[in-house]
């Protein structure tokens, strides 16, 4: 296949080095993806009409922690709302005393009640769906804790530290972390400004697969579709496409030049895969054969050539990382070396990329023992991957309301990044008599980003629509259009209303195709004004957009990569009586 080695321009798609789904992105890739984008597959609809096997068995409610047999001990279905939650806790105590990863693991795997742990949460956590089986391995954690931090002399300690003022960092950014029980709620705010969200939820086994890797079992090929469905013991099938395919030309035979999708994979294979996006409604999770460990600095891509430097560090930089990595690249593998990097020694990059050489190393002996579909690899929480992938001197701090969840956090940032641990803060709710989220006016600007409407500051207000296939936003001027001259008072609304749209694009975390109904204007220079502002106003999103120029209508059309499945989406539930459609027929029109 074309991009397999070609160094830069991996599909942007394939990082799952990424916070969960609506993770802003592309941090340790080289930043020209434009040509990968292009050749990016069509999205056939696959599994839109597939539904899920049946379990084997035919038990969809496996009994609580019965997933592996008779071991699991504290009983933790996910599925029970208290159960879950404290199955959730105890995984994150385990996790403060040390995880896994790299050195971790193995303490991890003496201990049997850890392993213990381990595998329970596992059943718990694909009790969702039908397709439990014997045997499951358990699989090595995406999580580094209990590891003693580097030891940085003052200068850099505080160097690294960025600014401060009366002994409190100045960053732009703070992360507030909500734990409410069954789910985690991560609000990031710029300044007082609520700009991203995400939520998690303890049944990501199923749904937040992210990153995970596993042995798939090949289902069907389908070349029409140049795309194959492939068993990962989840509920649904994943999907697999050709250009996500890899394979060693040696082994296939082929008829053109090119080898086709049935040439590479036959039913029943077993497959290494990697899952770049999770499963949304109904469509299943996709694959990557291409499999890559994110870990603070470097991205490691084993069995690879892929080597990079992100084009975000300045060129002397990405000059000393260079030597460093030519001397700690490891055998066979490729590594992407990620804007975190910046300023970090050698010694931290090389320690960053022995953990994860480590974790590849016991994630093939786990897939070499494989005999039938598993979970090999776990992307840690979603909180975990936010800090590892976000967390930098730009934050003021990390609030965290969940004692456990903290003492994890702090320990984890203890040990890749030193210099920063003071910022991660234990929110105490009930000392502060104040939920975090109220604290901050979080709450507030969350309620505002569910609402269909939203006001721009002088008067006049958006309408955001999201319909099946795209998203239509209606932008509208205010009741008083006031004396200067019309145009004027229009491209005034209209930069605002661009400022806006970007805005709440990255905080509802809309994606695919969107519609922008600008108010019109007269003058093709004001036009232009406004497609110029709305596009910078898009480059603070570091999820992938598209604009194009205003069409005859005058319409703006854009495109956003699809990560997470919305904020709406992630919090509300569809309205039962009119299907969410939000008029109800009467009955006796329909006889
Ligand atoms: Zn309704």
């Amino acid at each position: 296949m074309s991009d397999t080695d070609s160094t830069p321009g991996r599909p942007a798609d394939s990082t799952p080095g990424r916070p969960a789904d609506s993770a802003p992105p592309a941090d340790g890739r080289p930043a020209n993806s434009e040509p990968a984008a292009a050749s990016a597959p069509p999205k056939p609809k696959i599994g839109d009409s597939r539904p899920a096997p049946p379990a084997p068995g035919g038990s969809s409610a496996p009994k609580p922690g019965s997933g592996n047999g008779s071991d699991g001990g504290a009983g933790g279905g996910s599925g029970a709302g208290g159960g879950g939650s404290r199955n959730r806790r105890r995984r994150r105590r385990r996790g403060g005393g040390g995880g896994s990863g790299g050195g971790g693991q193995q303490q991890g795997q003496q201990s049997g009640q850890q392993s213990g742990q381990q595998r329970n949460r596992q059943g718990g956590g694909s009790s969702g769906g039908g397709r439990q089986r014997g045997n499951q391995p358990t699989p090595v954690q995406g999580l580094i804790a209990g590891e003693a931090p580097v030891e940085l002399d003052e200068e850099t300690l505080e160097r690294r530290r960025g600014r401060q003022r009366k002994g409190r960092a100045v960053g732009r950014f703070q992360m507030n972390v909500h734990v409410d029980g069954d789910a985690t709620h991560i609000a990031i705010l710029e300044g007082r400004v609520l700009v991203e969200h995400y939520v998690s939820r303890p049944a990501d086994d199923v749904f937040q697969i992210h990153g995970n890797i596993y042995v798939g079992k090949v289902e069907n090929v389908l070349p029409g579709m140049e795309a194959a469905f492939v068993d990962i013991a989840t509920p649904k099938s994943a999907v697999l496409y050709r250009s996500d395919v890899q394979f060693d030309p040696d082994d296939v035979e082929t008829k053109g030049e090119v080898p086709r999708i049935e040439d590479v994979l036959k039913p029943r294979q077993l497959i290494l895969c990697q899952v770049t996006k999770n499963p949304i409604a109904h469509k299943g999770a996709r694959l990557t054969q291409e499999v890559s460990l994110p870990g603070r600095f470097v991205v490691l891509v084993p069995n690879s050539t892929t080597y990079g430097i992100s084009k975000r560090l300045p060129d002397s930089e990405r000059k000393r990382l260079r030597q460093i990595l030519d001397r700690v690249r490891p055998d066979g593998h490729g590594i992407i070396v990620r804007t975190a990097a910046e300023n970090v020694t050698a010694e931290e990059i090389e320690r960053d990329v022995a953990r994860l050489v480590g974790q590849w190393e016991q994630i093939s002996a786990l897939a070499a023992k494989q005999t039938s579909p598993g979970l090999l690899y776990r992307e840690p929480e979603m909180a975990v991957r936010i800090i590892r992938e976000e967390f930098s001197a730009e934050h003021r701090s990390v609030m965290i309301d969940d004692r456990a969840l903290y003492e994890e956090m702090r320990d984890y940032v203890g040990a890749v990044a030193p210099e920063l641990v003071d910022r991660i803060e234990f929110y105490d709710a009930a000392e502060q008599r104040l939920p975090i989220f109220e604290r901050f006016h979080v709450t507030e600007q969350l309620v505002k980003a569910l609402d269909r409407m939203v006001w721009l500051p002088s008067g006049g207000s958006l309408v955001i629509e999201r319909t099946e296939a795209l998203t239509v936003i209606d932008v509208n001027t205010g009741r008083n259009v006031g004396s200067s001259s019309l145009e004027e008072t229009v491209l005034h609304n209209n930069l605002e209303a661009a400022d806006e749209i970007a805005r709440q694009l990255r905080l509802r975390d809309i994606g695919g195709i969107i519609v922008i109904d600008f108010v019109d204007m007269e003058i093709k220079e004001n036009r232009d004004k406004v497609v110029k502002a709305f596009r910078a106003a898009l480059a603070r999103d570091k999820t992938r957009t598209q604009v194009f120029n205003i069409s005859e209508l005058g319409l703006v059309e854009m495109t956003r990569k699809r990560i997470g499945e919305g904020l709406l989406e992630s919090v509300a539930t569809k309205c039962d009586p009119c299907s969410g459609r939000g008029v109800i027929v009467p009955e006796e029109l329909l006889g």
